[in-house]
């Protein structure tokens, strides 16, 4: 569906508008439910693409 992504840490699907935290990484934009994710994300990004 439009505006639907995928946090890339826990899997779970949101909507763009809805992300709780957002990380760039090589250009590109990730979205997450959570800090706590985007914590985990920033760590060790190679692990979640
Ligand atoms: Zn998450």
């Amino acid at each position: 569906m439009f505006g639907m992504v995928r946090d890339p840490v826990c899997k779970v699907k949101i909507k763009k508008t809805e992300a709780s935290a957002t990380s760039e990484y090589q250009g590109k934009l990730y979205y997450f439910c959570s800090e706590k994710c985007r914590d985990k994300f920033d760590k060790d990004p190679d692990n979640y693409r």
